[in-house]
């Protein structure tokens, strides 16, 4: 055993005596806390349930609506038995006086909060700092609340946080260092801020934008602090605000007024990977500055949410993976704070008696006197090991959170997880009594080596190795959504400027059409413009005419034959090299569309992440398809169903996911066999024609991929009524997919096969807010759907419909909200919000803004436009009806309306009121309502809790159904079946009543004959 090793776990069982001598349990307030910890403990899924009514329950207004939630929470006869014994404890009277119960449970929930929050005000907070004080227990206060929905809400927590600091200051005037020794290295007075609270537009691709905006709200506060004498510490949250956060903290710390003031902190979280670099990078910043600062280490509270986002983004997981690993890197960055004393003060936020007392050791033997560092831990937890520390001579600081329930309630939630968590050490040892020797072991010896699952970087995978979400596939098949790019790293937004400088490069380049493999210029080309600055034109498309249409279906019809032969293997792989492709090209793809199309950064970037999972699904669900599958086993005959293609294609695809939709319909054309004549929008030419690049340099054949640009009304007319087009796959208006679809009908002479039409159209897609939604998310999410790339997408938000016992407050928040959004062109980053297609989207736009300030109120419009660009202003009407144009017929830009409903009945009558069934959502906390939308809302994409927008391949397969489509699935699994037609090919096998004994599930193709 080392040395250190020893010394560490001397002072840890020295700690744990002390700890023993007050013996107080984990989980020291009796009653309800404590039987709702223990029974979390026993059973995982009855914790979910418990948690989440906890977190429902300060929102619920009157008795009647707590019941209902309590009983629809534990409706399951296990969950009910279980909390018969919860409810022992925290509501004693419910069976036999039952209207009592409501408040009770609130009362207890409340009281539960104050194990954790110190105070509701300022006020009340001091009761509990003076009585800490008188423990020699130091305080770091922090107000409840973070990430804020609005600037409005922004600037209030801003005035709330300077109160809070002048009334602490005056309320510990008189108060002295408990340890009277290096007490200029610790202010009495420190206060701890989240930036999520102090900025709603915080966008983790632009911090430049988030530091701009915060330091003229922090200056007053720091400027006042430095007056005061008290420290102000910057708490760190997720990691997507990570480098913003340290970005913020070094710059304005190295401005002048503040550059040699040593009162300022800031928080490393040791589970994340990148935290030593970071920390190294923070020392090396303070040494170049000249001025001490300090570093409160902790381990991170945001284990659960970055593991989560990460699986489901498909990202690297920024958090270590095995609890030994952060308690391991925990030590390492305790070490290199230590031998960096002279730069930067310590503060060891922990409850773990082996990071402690590891911290303890080490400075002893670095030779650091115990006044020159503390330990700081969280009000409500660890009371026994706090008195410890004191008793051992140790500076000890409390986090002590204030304010109200509600806003507090993530916080709330993240204790209790902590708590409950089997990898917490508060639980191992105040629940389970794990040996002192145990729990102090080191944690490099309980790191175990890599093991599947663990690293595994989206965390998609299930242990076969498949993706959860497709099921069916055939053996060593896997399908793997690509991931987003993370735009939190540095290098990402490097990679986006860069591609960004590079296209603008190429501004004004031509594009030529491509039929049966050459490329092919027309006299007419077509400009394409960026609708951020109309006069700058991003590329030229030529223009197709007849001629060239008639030759394109010429070139189709004759790739048909040996394509509709190729093996279904072959076709799958050109679409995997494609995706490959994409990949490779991934920033220069999304840089055309920021220009083209006016998308935010992370909007492209979903659009060609949505085109590559389109090319990888659809050759896995190919592999799927491909082999004819026997139907039935049957003696002495075998009969096997499968798929010939159907011929030529005509692609016509809308501009708003101008590389994933036509992307999307091509690739499902070609993956089945077919050949395609795949025509961009007009307004999104330059991404089509990068498309057609990519799938050439894919090696598709001649012909098999015809690229068509023109105009619908000419060529996409001709080839729609063409009688050599089989199949038309449309994606855009209701107005020409349903000429299409009429058309489509008819049959033209010479046409030997039905035509197939894959339609989809648009929406007039509805969110309905229970009374009981967290308004918070609904706000935040409603604000992202509606006004999210300029409510441009099909899927977009256009009614918001509030359940009238709610409305009020959502309004409250919704208008700050929509004011706060960033307006502008998106080349820059963190635009929300940028220019809507072109002039005509502009005037029709404009047209419904006049038709709903003639039929309803408006009730907020956005004034600080770019003053060239077809920019619309986020619009919000309400008092709108259900029966108004506004509600009724599709926008297709940032315009809202919000209707207001008496109950979830009305609520779903509205919703369902349209011709539309395209997406719909609910928020809502009530399981038997969510269970009810689930059911009953008309939409082909229902979402709960969520935006309305942003389908995943696979995993989202998206259509609608009513006017906004024919009900196909794009990225679902029955989607290329509207590209096939089936056969089933039987045979009798047996001669003389002898018959084979085994017949195989699959057999090779049945290609088709050569045409
Ligand atoms: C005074 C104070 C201030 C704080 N301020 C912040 C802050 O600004 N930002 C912030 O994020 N947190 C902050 N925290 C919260 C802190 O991160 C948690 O309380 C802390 O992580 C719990 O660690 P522990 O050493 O007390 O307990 P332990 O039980 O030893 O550690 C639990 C921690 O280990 C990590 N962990 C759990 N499971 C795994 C796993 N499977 N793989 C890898 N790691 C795992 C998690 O970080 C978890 O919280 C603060 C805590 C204190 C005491």
């Amino acid at each position: 055993m080392t040395s250190l090793q020893s010394e560490i776990e001397q002072r840890g069982r020295r700690i744990f005596e002390l700890v023993d001598k007050y013996p107080e349990s984990l989980f020291s307030k009796a009653g309800f806390y404590q039987r709702l910890m223990t029974l979390s403990m026993r059973d995982e899924q009855l914790k979910l349930q418990l948690f989440r009514f906890v977190d429902v329950l300060p929102s619920l207004h009157t008795s009647g609506e707590i019941i209902e939630h309590l009983q629809e929470y534990f409706a399951d006869a296990h969950d009910s038995r279980k909390l018969s014994e919860f409810l022992e404890a925290g509501v004693r009277l419910p069976r036999t006086v039952p209207w009592i119960s409501g408040p009770i449970l609130r009362w207890n929930v409340s009281e539960m909060a104050r194990q954790f929050i110190a105070g509701r005000n300022p006020n009340d907070v001091m009761r509990t700092l003076r009585k800490r004080w008188t423990q020699k227990i130091g305080f770091t206060v922090d107000l409840l609340g973070e990430t804020v929905v609005s600037e409005t809400e922004a600037d209030e927590y801003a005035a709330r946080y300077l109160d809070l600091l002048e009334g602490l200051a005056r309320e510990t005037k008189n108060w002295t260092d408990p340890l009277g020794k290096n007490s200029e290295l610790f202010p009495v007075v420190n206060l701890s801020v989240k930036i999520s609270a102090l900025y709603s537009q915080i966008n983790p691709a632009d911090p430049a934008d988030a530091v701009a905006h915060l330091t003229p709200k922090l200056r007053p506060l720091l400027r006042r602090a430095r007056e005061l004498g008290a420290f102000i510490n910057f708490d760190m949250e997720s990691y997507a605000h990570k480098n913003t956060t340290l970005e913020l903290f070094k710059t304005v710390f190295t401005e002048e007024e503040f550059k040699d003031w040593p009162h300022a902190g800031i928080v490393a979280q040791a589970y994340l990977r990148d935290s030593e670099a970071d920390l190294r990078d923070l020392i090396e910043w303070s040494r170049a500055r000249g001025t001490r600062f300090a570093v409160r280490l902790v381990k991170g509270a945001y284990w659960d949410y970055e593991t989560t986002k990460s699986r489901q983004n498909g990202w690297d997981c920024p958090v270590y993976l095995q609890k030994p690993e952060s308690d391991a890197n925990f030590e390492t960055l305790t070490r290199l704070l230590l031998e960096n004393e002279s730069v930067v003060t310590s503060a060891f936020g922990s409850h773990n008696v082996r990071s402690i007392a590891h911290s303890q050791a080490l400075a002893e033997k670095l030779g650091i006197d115990r006044s020159r560092f503390e330990f700081q831990l969280l009000y409500g937890m660890a009371g026994p090991i706090k008195r410890a520390l004191v008793e051992m001579g140790y500076r000890v600081r409390e986090y002590c959170p204030v304010g109200e329930l509600l806003p507090g309630m993530a916080y709330l939630v993240r204790r209790l997880l902590e708590n409950t968590s089997n990898e917490g050490f508060l639980r191992a040892k105040f629940a389970e009594n794990v040996s002192a020797k145990e729990l102090l072991r080191d944690p490099r010896d309980l790191i175990k080596p890599a093991v599947a699952g663990i690293g595994d970087p989206g965390g998609i995978a299930s242990a076969d190795g498949k993706n959860s979400t497709s099921l069916d596939i055939a053996p060593g098949d896997v399908y793997r959504n690509s991931p987003l790019v993370n735009f939190a790293y540095k290098d990402s937004q490097e990679k986006m400027q860069g591609a960004l400088r590079e296209v603008r490069k190429r501004f004004g380049e031509k594009y030529p059409l491509v039929i049966g493999g050459e490329k092919v210029w027309t006299d007419q080309l077509t400009p394409s413009v960026n609708p951020s600055a109309p006069d700058e034109i991003v590329g030229y498309g030529s223009e197709a005419g007849i001629p060239e249409a008639e030759r394109a279906v010429k070139a189709a019809r004759e790739a048909f034959g040996k394509w509709s032969r190729t093996p279904f293997e072959e076709r799958a792989r050109l679409l995997e090299r494609a995706a490959d492709i994409m990949e490779r090209r991934r920033y220069e793809l999304s840089a055309v569309e920021v220009f083209e199309v006016g998308k935010p950064w992370n909007e492209a970037d979903g659009d060609i992440r949505e085109a590559i999972d389109f090319c990888r699904f659809y050759a896995q669900q190919m592999r799927r398809l491909g082999r004819p599958k026997l139907t039935q086993r049957v003696p002495g005959e075998d009969s096997y169903h499968h798929y010939w293609p159907r011929g030529v294609t005509f692609v016509i695809a809308p501009w708003n996911f101008p590389i994933a939709i036509l992307c999307g319909m091509a690739s499902a054309g070609v993956v089945t066999g077919n050949t395609v004549i795949m025509k961009p929008s007009e307004q999104s030419i330059i991404c089509g024609a990068m498309l057609m690049q990519v799938f050439e340099e894919a090696g598709v054949p001649s012909g098999v991929l015809n690229f068509l640009s023109g105009h619908g009304s000419v060529i996409g007319a001709h080839l729609v009524d063409h009688k050599d087009v089989n199949l038309i796959a449309f994606t855009g208006s209701r107005e020409v997919g349903l000429k299409i679809w009429e058309s489509a009908g008819i049959t033209r002479p010479g046409q030997r096969e039905l035509k197939r039409v894959i339609c989809e159209m648009g929406g007039k897609n509805a969110m309905i807010v229970d009374s009981d939604a967290d308004v918070g998310e609904a706000v935040g999410y409603s604000i992202y759907s509606a006004f999210g790339f300029q409510g441009q997408k099909c899927s977009a938000l256009s009614r918001l419909i509030l359940l009238q016992d709610n409305y009020d407050r959502v309004m409250e928040r919704l208008i700050p909200a929509a004011a706060s959004l960033r307006v502008g062109n998106p080349e820059e980053p963190g635009i929300m919000v940028g220019p809507v297609i072109d002039e005509a989207a502009y005037r029709r736009i404009l047209d419904y803004i006049e038709v709903g300030k003639s039929e309803a109120t408006l009730a907020y419009q956005a004034k600080d436009l770019p003053p060239q660009g077809y920019f619309i202003p986020p619009t919000i009407f309400t008092d709108v009806k259900p029966n108004m144009r506004i509600a009724r017929e599709e926008i297709f830009g940032p315009v809202l309306s919000v209707l207001k409903v008496r109950d979830l009945d009305e609520a779903l009558e509205v919703a369902n009121g349209t011709d539309y069934a395209l997406t719909g959502g609910f928020f809502s906390r009530s399981p038997a309502n969510i269970e009810r939308v689930k059911a009953q809302l008309e939409a082909g994409n229902v979402y709960i809790n969520r935006s309305c927008t942003g389908a995943i391949v696979g995993r989202h397969p998206f259509g609608g159904f009513k006017m906004s489509g024919s009900g196909t699935k794009a990225g679902g699994e029955d989607y290329l079946l509207n590209f096939l037609v089936p056969r089933v090919v039987t045979e009798n096998t047996t001669r003389h009543g002898f018959a084979p004994e085994e017949t195989p599930e699959y057999r090779d193709e049945f290609l088709p004959p050569q045409q």
